[in-house]
């Protein structure tokens, strides 16, 4: 069985073709992005942006694009920001959800997250979930404001974006945070009272407080959280009707693989993590 729901935000295909004793079904989530380019005005060689394409911004100097460095720039940050999300959490089923048989024993599977990102700028735009503006910044430039609708070409580069109680930079490639915002991800201090949902939640502290969530991809670093799981857990709720993303215990991720397991280990809550033999 292959099913496709498509959202605002994402396409999601459940394939459960893949289940056999030793594989999980694949749920994959699809993120379209249509590329625009941002070149100076008049046709200009080079000219200037503001930050956050503001009114109130800074001016950066920018360049008009060349054909080469535009198809280098998308090509790296589809390529680097569906490896960073593609793949990397399990979602445990315990539920009697997608039940299939395999050399006559019967197996429930959990959910493999995968993650596919398309970008063009060739598409119609009704066909993108999003599209995202990229400025070319001259050389002379070492920063620019951008946001998860506006990019520079600086934006796939690993830069410092804070600094830890020890001292230690915390590193981010701003790109990757961006796509967490666009499969609906918040910063990680949200909901705390440094941050409240209803303020703006793009205010310093938002971004963390703590080290460990300074080092979380939705704050300042590159590091992975089970929260991070939400868009593709949301999703599995949406295709089996079972479940709630409020609820921890519901399609927990994993951040290893979980071998799909028969009912009875399923009640007994039994995880198969290394290789079963079968
Ligand atoms: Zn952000």
């Amino acid at each position: 069985m292959k099913k496709t729901i498509k959202k605002a935000r994402w396409d999601a295909t459940l394939d459960t073709d893949v289940c056999d004793k030793f594989n999980n079904a694949d749920l994959t989530l699809t993120l379209k992005l249509g590329f625009k380019q941002v070149n100076p005005s008049g046709g200009k060689a080079t000219g200037t942006y503001n930050d956050y394409g503001s009114n109130t911004g800074t001016a950066r100097k920018i360049v008009r694009w060349t054909p080469a460095a535009w198809n280098t720039w998308k090509q790296n940050f589809v390529t680097s920001a569906q490896k960073y999300w593609h793949g990397k959490f399990w979602l445990i089923n315990n539920f009697s959800e997608l039940e299939y048989e395999d050399s006559g024993v019967k197996y429930i599977p959990n959910i493999w997250c995968r993650f596919k990102l398309q970008g063009s700028d060739s598409m119609p735009s009704s066909v993108h979930h999003h599209t995202i503006e990229v400025v070319r910044l001259d050389k002379s430039e070492t920063w620019f404001g951008s946001h998860s609708r506006l990019y520079d070409s600086l934006d796939t580069n690993s830069v410092q974006k804070g600094t830890d109680s020890k001292g230690n930079p915390i590193m981010q490639r701003a790109h990757v945070h961006e796509v967490g915002h666009l499969l609906g991800l918040g910063h990680v201090d949200i909901g705390k009272p440094h941050c409240p949902p209803g303020g703006n939640t793009n205010l310093g502290p938002c971004y963390g407080v703590l080290d460990k969530d300074k080092n979380s991809v939705m704050g300042q670093g590159m590091q992975l959280r089970d929260k991070h799981a939400n868009p593709w857990r949301t999703a599995i709720i949406e295709f089996t009707k079972k479940g709630n993303a409020a609820k921890a215990s519901d399609w927990a991720p994993k951040t290893s693989r979980h071998y799909p397991r028969t009912p009875a280990e399923v009640a007994a809550k039994t995880s198969i993590t290394k290789k079963p033999n079968r």
